[in-house]
């Protein structure tokens, strides 16, 4: 893919700019470039993507954060591996967020609100809404994975406004019901046009949609019911994780709206290699050398397992590739049930260096040999090629 374009240079804004500013140029953006506006009209579309996109993250104050500190690495998804969907943003399945599904229902009223999935919320009080999701980034070592482990982290969060309660109302007052609207959160509009008198029905702008007014607004969270936190949580992690594995934590994440639920804390475990062990699904795979005497004669090895160390008895004769199992001292099955095993590699080395008495050791050796005709064989072999 293209390098991305920096979503403010896409939303036409400054770094600086306010929320309110951001949600402005966004709706003026997404009007002129919405694909009903521009009929077949390619290049419009991907406009209209970019700019949602871009709207996504920059009209979402956590990750807006994010991105300013990492910019678009701070939203990769390396190699699909995370579940997600190959989608990238998790906020943005189902229009979850808030004010993005507000912008949309405005947006699709101004198109005559008949697309669907969006012609319930034109025709219906704003109701609850739910809280966005978070996600974390939490790196592993081997070992922890294998054993399962509990981190700690810390996380900025949305949460229900304790002076207000949520409410958005200044402390002994409460939101009262809109008399615009009368608390449908619609209101009729009747127009005189071409083809006579029309009605339509718009979010009513005084509340928002919400039928809800709210005259003295708390001011601890300014009217909107929520604060940002800081909580530092506890995760458990599984025995058995593989690298790139999400845990959801269910209602960790941002409160909801009007008494929607919260959203998740979903989190991304990434697992460091480790220095000799390599991971095969449950399987543990180690490469050992060992001397070509040992291999010779045979020997007792000590290799190490995530268990500890185990003696493995190397036959006489072992050739060089020679995989041993060491069943069960693989990893734990991440469901619970099963272990994988441990394979073992060896290697056998052949020295680069030798004493002058070893290599009279060795030619004797090999004149031992060449008369036991333990090398015939091989020549006998080659002979057969020609
Ligand atoms: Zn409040
Ligand atoms: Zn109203």
């Amino acid at each position: 893919m293209a390098s991305k374009r920096d979503y403010y240079e896409v939303l036409g804004v400054d770094k600086s700019a306010s929320q309110d500013d951001i949600k402005k140029a966004y709706r003026k953006l997404a009007m002129q470039y919405h694909p009903d506006r521009n009929p077949g009209d390619k290049s419009a579309e991907e406009k209209f993507k970019e700019i949602n996109e871009a709207y996504e993250v920059l009209g979402d104050e956590d990750k807006r954060a994010k991105y300013d500190q990492f910019g678009h690495a701070a939203f990769d998804q390396t190699a699909g591996g995370y579940g997600y969907g190959g989608g990238g943003f998790s906020g943005f399945s189902g229009f979850s967020g808030g004010d993005y599904a507000d912008i949309f229902s405005d947006i699709f009223d101004m198109f005559g609100g008949g697309a669907s999935g969006f012609a319930s919320s034109s025709s219906a009080r704003k109701g609850p809404a739910r809280g966005s999701s978070l996600r974390v980034n939490l790196s592993i070592s081997f070992e922890e994975a294998a054993f399962g482990c509990e981190k700690k982290f810390t996380i900025t969060r949305k949460e229900k406004c304790t002076e207000c309660g949520g409410t958005g109302a200044k402390k002994g007052s409460s939101p009262k019901k809109c008399p615009d609207c009368g608390g449908t959160g619609r209101v009729t509009m009747t127009q005189r046009t071409i083809l006579g008198m029309t009605q339509t029905v718009r979010e009513c702008p005084k509340c928002g949609g919400t039928g809800e007014v709210i005259d003295d607004p708390c001011t601890k969270c300014g009217g909107t019911g929520l604060e940002s936190v800081k909580r530092t949580l506890t995760v458990k992690i599984p025995a058995g994780i593989f690298d790139g594995g999400i845990l959801p934590l269910r209602g960790e994440g941002n409160a909801g709206m009007r008494g929607g639920p919260n959203g998740d804390i979903n989190i991304v475990v990434s697992v460091k290699p480790h220095d000799y062990f390599v991971r095969d699904g449950n399987d543990v795979l180690l490469d050992t050398p060992i001397s070509f005497v040992d291999a010779a004669l045979g020997c007792e090895l000590k290799v190490p397992t995530l268990d500890g160390t185990v003696k493995l008895k190397i036959p006489e004769g072992t050739q060089t590739g020679t995989v041993f199992k060491l069943k069960g001292k693989g990893i734990q099955n991440v469901n619970g049930y099963g272990k994988g095993d441990q394979y073992v590699t060896v290697n056998v080395e052949i020295p680069k260096k030798l004493s002058s008495k070893q290599k009279a050791l060795l030619k004797e050796f090999g004149e031992a040999a060449a008369s036991d005709g333990i090398f015939e064989k091989v020549k006998k072999f080659w002979d057969g090629v020609k």
